[in-house]
């Protein structure tokens, strides 16, 4: 705590009989680090068939930490940030063992953008027992007893011989053993973020890396020339386009798509019957909301940069300036920055649908008419995009999102710590939150199709969802894994469109010849082409080989 001075008075002079080196904390704390604070990442790699992979990467993960905890040894600092790490390390091994998750910078941003609903979705009675099992014994070790520090000068020389030990262990190891680590790195690359809790550190630093000048840096401005484009004669009604934004609906659930469950009823009777058009090979931008959602509306594709944070300006605001009504109603954890310039809501309260801030997603439907008269008028004479942000199929809480009495298939897993359900249970709960979703679907189409019969809107809508999920595949649960190795049960979404006759005509795009080329595949990168192509709004930024609508005619 202090150094020795011969005046110090018998209170100190007892507590530094006690006080301990910082080598006394670091080292231990590295250890217990190294391998009780990683017990899911040795899991992995002795489950990938390396005992010596493990053996030879055990080493190196406990020099780095000795290394970075040596070089931050200093008086009220050291302690406070052990306590952090290990805490840290139980947080995350705690959600890699429960669902398969690694930390990566995409899942960093997932986390700290997330509210209050979706954590109170991931708490369960495991996590404060891991916290404890795992940051307990050396949270208790680091308060025991204080340290006694050297002066400035002293302190600084330890602290770069205890780093350069550390470095020294991690080199000595993993030269000699780089083809096991490299192969590990090569064949197994979830892994390289599974190492706790340097991977926190590093996605940490990453995050603040890229959002430190995206902050002080103006979006680029997209599509300033942007104009509506009608056909002189259209003495049509204007367009009103429902963009659904999905959440966590994965493909391979999806009855239109061959699921062998009805879990599309609804969908299926408006393709046999009205022209609802289904997209079977779908593909998202992203695996979690953070990235995908603002990647659909961007005007650049994933292989841009689209993935990124945006520089850009999005779909939203060219179809403003165009003139367009335009509207977000989120009924999630809002827009990522999306709506940002354009009117936004959430759904109006009703006691039937919502519990405290938690609406069901029928609330999104039943305040359409009210958010709609929000909008100006002139803008609405030209048309409207009003995009709905579901809470979809919202994990690990599947059993949430939907009313009891729109659940067919039982029994439900009912717990949040899925691994735990018979996997019958687990794809009984999912589905049914795809059921719903369905139903959700089917009420805005009849919203829609009022419209068109009132003639007041040519109308139409797009629903796709943000990402996939997995359930269980390969013991992986939920989403958000690194797109690069990310099952494709994250990645294949589904994608359906509907245009009223009226909105066929206005923008000359046939449903029958959608449908003949619906099985090609289409991704998040189309969206924002094929909104402004389906929308009629002619800009440089479009790029028609990216709207889906084009060969048919918009
Ligand atoms: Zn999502």
């Amino acid at each position: 705590m202090s150094r020795s001075t011969p005046s110090s008075p018998p209170v100190a002079a007892r507590s530094l009989l006690t006080a301990r080196s910082p080598a006394t904390v670091v080292w231990p704390v590295a250890v217990w680090l190294a391998t009780a604070g990683n017990l899911p990442l040795w899991q992995r790699v002795l489950d990938v068939g390396s005992a010596a992979a493990a053996a030879t990467l055990v080493v190196p993960v406990l020099g780095v930490l000795a290394a970075l905890l040596s070089l931050l040894a200093w008086p009220r600092l050291l302690r406070p940030l052990c306590s952090l790490l290990v805490v840290v390390a139980a947080f995350n091994s705690h959600f890699m063992w429960q669902y398969g998750a690694v930390i990566d910078p995409t899942m960093m941003a997932n986390v700290l953008h997330t509210d209050v609903r979706e954590v109170r979705d991931l708490m369960s009675w495991s996590l404060p027992l891991s916290v404890l099992l795992v940051a307990g014994p050396p949270l208790w070790w680091i308060w025991r007893r204080p340290v006694s520090w050297r002066r400035p000068l002293g302190q600084t020389g330890r602290n770069l011989a205890g780093a350069g030990i550390g470095l020294a262990l991690a080199l000595a190891v993993a030269l000699p053993g780089y083809s096991h680590l490299a192969s590990l790195a090569r064949n197994h690359k979830p892994v390289r973020y599974m190492i706790n809790p340097l991977n926190t550190v590093y996605a940490s630093a990453r995050l603040v890396a890229d959002q430190v000048p995206q902050q002080v840096r103006p979006l680029i401005p997209v599509g300033e020339n942007a104009v509506l484009v009608r056909p002189a004669a259209a003495a049509s009604p204007p367009p009103l386009l429902v963009l659904v934004v999905g959440e966590t609906a994965r493909a391979a659930n999806w009855g239109l798509n061959g699921y062998a469950r009805p879990t599309t009823p609804t969908m299926a009777r408006w393709a046999a019957e009205r022209g609802l058009v289904n997209f079977p090979d779908a593909t998202s931008c992203g695996t979690n909301t953070q990235v995908s959602v603002p990647c659909m509306f961007s005007p650049l594709s994933r292989e841009q940069g689209g993935d990124q944070p945006a520089r850009h300006q999005n779909l939203l605001d060219v179809l403003q300036r165009a003139g367009l009504a335009v509207m977000w109603i989120d009924n999630q954890s809002g827009c990522k920055g999306v709506c940002a310039r354009v009117p936004s809501a959430r759904p109006a309260p009703d006691p039937a649908l919502c519990e405290g801030d938690e609406c069901l997603d029928e609330a999104l439907v039943r305040s359409l008419d009210q958010q709609l008269a929000t909008l100006d008028e002139q803008r609405r004479s030209r048309g409207t995009v009003l995009v709905l942000h579901m809470m979809g199929s919202h994990g690990p809480a599947y059993f949430k999102r939907a009313p009891a009495d729109r659940k067919p298939f039982q029994p439900e897993c009912t717990t949040i710590t899925l691994g735990d359900c018979p996997i019958d249970a687990l794809r009984n709960s999912y589905d049914n939150s795809i059921v719903y979703t369905d139903h959700v679907l089917g009420l805005t189409l009849d919203w829609l199709d009022a419209k068109a019969r009132s003639g007041t809107a040519a109308p139409g809508l797009i629903y796709m969802s943000d990402h996939g999920e997995s359930l269980g595949e390969g013991q992986v649960y939920l989403h958000g894994l690194p797109y690069a190795f990310a099952p494709v049960e994250q990645k294949r979404v589904p994608l359906v469109t509907w245009l009223s006759p009226a909105l066929q005509t206005l923008s000359g795009v046939g449903t029958g010849c959608l449908r003949q080329r619906a099985a090609s595949p289409v991704s998040h990168d189309h969206l924002f082409h094929s909104v402004l192509g389906l929308m009629g709004v002619q800009t440089q930024a479009r790029d028609e080989a990216l709207n889906l609508f084009r060969p048919c005619g918009a």
